[in-house]
């Protein structure tokens, strides 16, 4: 069942006529692990079928999935819509390639179908979303993002690392290509960094081509080992930390610390509906809304009381972790007036969904304003 481990970088030939061919067609044959790898390979195949694509490439990280996609689709002059609140280094990308590259980029509200429309101009060739948004898990509906780009002819490319393959499939509901971090859940041990890349077979064979072995960004052989040991698991997992999640949140919702819990599976969430039209599941991931009252003290008291729950970023390993947003606002920064410095995330992971409850309610318990 696993996958044999080729550390190659280079492999030989014995004919002088398929060295040529290989020289000449590096997206056919192992030549050099920057481009293929057998090891590499098999995953890919893994993991186009699980996201309903023809072809996909694997990435030295999530990070690295996006930015050579980007860079692909996109020359000086051109123009790009990203939904706002996308991930940080996705924002900051964004944004070196505006002030350094001539290429402009309008964020928009991604809740509202018609920004993007509006924001459509001659010369945007890309249109970024990621749904459900890392902290305010705030969706778009993929289904009419696509079709209104396709009519306009602008590539979509959507970052599903929220929802892995299994609770959204961006490419069936018309998007053009699914970008997710294999640093979460796919990993799910929170021992490997790495990216996956999703689409047409011949847009995977331009990337390919061009851009994945200029700039070097592909998976060592040995990751890829790691995430075929991962893969197998990747349903009981999601399904262990998404079922956690959904038991305690009505404690959650009507905890009176709490103004409110993101996550759109959450029955009073604004975008309930879409996200039962667009998505199989939510995750193990949500956002608290701490009550306007409390101060940045409070908040870290709070996730340092926790003991099931580490203080980290990421997600989508074994263990339980939290990450209050306001960790990252200096103190005479932070406004409890500003919703999002009152965000604590929570990524519930594969310990008992009880043990955690009794946790937070301890945590909680402690909590002065
Ligand atoms: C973590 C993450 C990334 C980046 O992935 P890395 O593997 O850390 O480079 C991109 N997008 C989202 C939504 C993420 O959560």
């Amino acid at each position: 069942m696993i996958n044999a481990l080729h550390l190659n970088s280079s492999f030989g030939f014995s004919t002088a006529a398929e060295f040529s061919a290989a020289l000449a067609d590096e997206f056919s044959t192992c030549l050099y692990s920057r481009g293929r790898n057998p090891t590499v390979d098999a995953l890919r195949a893994e993991l186009a079928l699980l996201d309903g694509a023809e072809d996909c490439l694997l990435f030295n990280s999530g990070v690295s999935a996006i930015s050579t996609a980007v860079l692909s689709m996109v020359k000086s002059g051109d123009h790009i819509i990203a939904v706002r609140g996308c991930y940080v280094w996705t924002e900051r990308l964004f944004n070196w390639l505006s002030a350094s590259f001539g290429i402009d980029v309008s964020f928009v509200e991604g809740k509202d179908t018609w920004a993007f429309e509006k924001a459509i101009r001659p010369n945007t060739r890309l249109i970024y979303l990621e749904s459900p948004t890392g902290w305010s898990c705030e969706l778009q509906d993929l289904h009419e993002v696509a079709l209104l780009a396709r009519a306009a002819g602008i590539i979509t490319l959507c970052d599903n690392s929220y929802s892995t393959p299994l609770h959204q499939q961006p490419i069936k509901l018309g998007i053009d290509m699914a970008v997710q971090s294999a640093s979460k859940y796919l990993g799910g041990h929170s021992d490997l960094i790495g990216g996956v890349l999703c689409g047409s077979a011949a847009m995977i064979k331009q990337i390919f081509e061009r851009e994945f072995l200029m700039l070097g960004t592909g998976m060592m052989p040995f990751v890829a080992w790691q995430l075929g040991r991962s893969l197998p698991t990747l349903q009981m997992r999601l399904k262990q930390s998404t079922g956690t999640v959904l038991n305690v949140l009505p404690y959650l919702r009507k905890h009176p610390k709490i103004e409110k819990v993101l996550y759109p599976f959450n029955i009073n969430a604004k975008q309930y509906s879409l996200a039962l039209k667009q998505m199989q599941g939510g995750g193990g991931l949500l956002t608290l809304v701490m009550k306007p009252g409390f101060s940045r003290e409070a908040i870290l008291g709070f996730c340092e009381r926790l003991e099931m729950f580490r203080m980290a970023v990421s997600w989508g390993g074994t263990h339980s972790l939290v990450f209050p947003k306001c960790a990252g606002i200096a103190e005479d920064l932070f406004d409890a007036a500003v919703e999002e410095h009152r965000y604590v995330r929570l990524y519930f992971g594969l310990e008992d969904g009880e043990e955690l409850l009794k946790d937070l309610d301890r945590a909680l318990e402690g909590m002065e304003g």
